[in-house]
């Protein structure tokens, strides 16, 4: 598979796998899952996680399975299910088998019912708010329930009732029999199912109870038969009680779960929660706005499946908690459409500049290379004429020293054309520049002027071989490196995460684009088709990152 790079660093979770195959520990295979909860979009903190899960079970001839975590019915969704399942694909990656937690639920109940009749779980009539006020804290011990000493008996009964529908929702939930006084606070008797009454996407209205995260995970696990279960580091501490439930059900298999640091990374936010709010409060146009970090968002901007992976492993894996510079993400996508992304010419705010000099039907067409350093990447036709597109920031009337470009009475090329001179300035009522005069010199195709130097080269369009196209300038969603640590995290938004300039020229070659195609705009950035909003009548383009960090602090 593609997808990997053997050249890629090793991390301490490569080093531990390495070890039990040495050991012949699982019979010298490696499963592992990515587990998602279908409850909002894959962001770049789960691409960490999706290359982290394929890529070691690629490199070890293993499996790793997609498993949807589907134990949470109110807040998940078949179409946050297909989003995943699409974005996993596009970053390169085929699982081998797919599974949903809800898969499972008949045999997790019946595990819980092993669990009752071996003394370990029994039925607490408590309150949420009676168990939550018994669970003790960090420093003081919990205290137990009326009903732990409930018996054996009775709990079959009452759990039995509880599936068949018997009890309001709360009445009663399933704990496990731990530890009330443990030091680790998620050992003090958990609850692993409660009663809910809630259509499920998947299992319909066949279920009033639902198993909670913590038994159901490890469960999932040892039933597929993972080797490694790699979580993110808040889980450490649950650790335990993830041992615990495979200890007490001697599942078949018994995986070992090993945490990671999550992605934090810097001007944006990777949590699944406020992620939902920026869209249900309307401060980004959905789950696939370019700003958003999710990988339909990066998708849509112009980002490849390569440079994100690429980012993944250059941020690589280990056990610290750490911040990640977005320059580091940015850098990565650039330096791949660097390579890849065949160059056009766009003009973002144009000037028009007659060629006074130039026969007005008179046309000239060039073949200019696609990219400089990839003949394979071919060429394109590129007309010359009469009237052309030039940025409105490539002349000045009154340059600032060292200015290049175009002044009156100064020369400036143009790009795989000619050298022109402008010889007049044609200004409106107001006195602002509408136009320029401009005359070529016809010995300067392609090669530099006798006895004088040019050194500005700006793009440029033929406006009878162009067309106009809106181009989405998007910047980094937060002007706040952290906004996490805001106390509300809206505060941090960027205002200018977005400038839309709706009367762009470009050049006719691009009139074929698709979004799946990226292009360096010269001079200007990076950009690709809107997947969803461009139409041929009115043409959209995002713009997937600037040319250089604007950002450099
Ligand atoms: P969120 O807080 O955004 O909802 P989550 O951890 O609850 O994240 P899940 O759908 O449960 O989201 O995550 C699926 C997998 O992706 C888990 O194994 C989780 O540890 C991993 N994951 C989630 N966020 C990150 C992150 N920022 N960095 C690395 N892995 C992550
Ligand atoms: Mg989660």
């Amino acid at each position: 598979m593609s997808a990997t790079d053997s050249s890629a660093p090793s991390n301490f979770i490569r080093h531990i796998i390495a070890t039990d195959l040495a050991n012949h520990k699982n019979q010298g295979k490696v499963a592992t899952r990515f587990p998602p909860e279908p409850n909002g979009y894959l962001h770049i903190g789960h691409a960490k996680s999706i290359c982290l899960n394929f890529t070691l079970a690629i490199e070890n001839q293993g499996t790793c399975n997609l498993r949807f975590d589907d134990t949470n019915p109110e807040k998940e969704s078949i179409e946050y299910m297909e989003s995943i399942e699409r974005d996993v694909l596009w970053l390169g990656f085929t699982w081998a088998a797919k599974y949903h937690a809800s898969d499972y639920f008949e045999q997790l109940y019946d595990y819980a019912i092993q669990l009752i009749k071996q003394g370990d779980a029994y039925v607490d009539s408590s309150s949420p708010e009676q168990i939550r006020a018994d669970r003790g804290t960090l420093t003081e011990p919990g205290k137990e329930s009326p009903d732990r000493q409930r018996s054996i008996a009775e709990n079959l009964d009452l759990f039995t009732r509880m599936r068949a529908g018997e009890f309001a929702d709360g009445a009663y939930v399933l704990r496990a029999k731990i530890d009330m006084t443990s030091p680790n606070v998620n050992m003090r008797d958990p609850t692993i199912y409660r009663i809910r009454r809630v259509h499920h996407q998947r299992t319909g209205n066949d279920w009033c109870l639902y198993p909670m995260y913590d038994y159901t995970h490890c469960i999932s696990d040892a039933l597929e038969g993972i080797t490694h279960s790699i979580c993110t580091l808040e889980f450490e501490d649950h650790r335990p009680l993830y041992d615990w439930v495979l200890d007490k059900l001697q599942t078949p298999c018994h995986p070992q779960q090993i945490e990671f640091a999550r992605l934090q990374l810097e001007y944006t936010i990777v949590s699944k929660r406020k992620l939902l709010q920026l869209v249900t409060e309307k401060h980004v146009n959905g789950w696939s706005d370019p700003r958003m970090p999710t990988i339909s968002g990066l998708r849509r901007a112009g980002f490849t499946p390569e440079a994100i992976r690429n980012f993944c492993e250059r941020i690589g894996v280990t056990k610290k908690d750490s911040w990640i510079e977005m320059g580091v993400l940015e850098n990565c996508i650039r330096e791949n459409l660097n390579e890849h992304a065949p160059r056009a010419m766009a003009v973002l705010k144009p000037l028009r500049v007659v060629i006074s000099n130039w026969e007005t039907d008179k046309t000239e067409t060039y073949q200019i290379a696609n990219h400089p350093q990839k003949p394979e990447l071919g060429s394109r036709e590129v007309t010359f004429s009469n009237t052309i597109f030039i940025e409105q920031d490539d002349f000045a009337e009154n340059p600032p020293k060292d200015f290049k470009r175009l002044t009156t009475g100064s020369e400036v090329r143009l790009r795989g054309s000619y050298v022109i001179k402008c010889d007049e300035v044609i200004k409106d009522a107001e006195g602002n520049v509408i136009a320029l005069h401009c005359s070529y010199d016809p010995a300067t195709l392609g090669k530099n002027p006798e006895g004088r130097k040019v050194k500005g080269v700006i793009h440029w369009v033929s406006a009878a071989h162009s067309f106009t196209a809106e181009l989405r300038l998007y910047d980094r969603l937060f002007s706040h490196p952290n906004p996490d640590t805001l106390d509300n995290f809206l505060d941090g938004l960027n205002p200018n995460s977005l400038e839309i300039l709706s009367d762009c020229r470009l050049e006719a070659s691009l009139a074929t684009a698709t979004p799946d195609t990226r292009y360096q705009f010269e001079r200007t950035g990076y950009f690709c088709v809107d997947s969803e909003d461009s139409t041929p009548e009115k043409p959209v383009f995002n713009r997937t990152v600037t040319l250089r960090d604007s950002w450099v602090k």
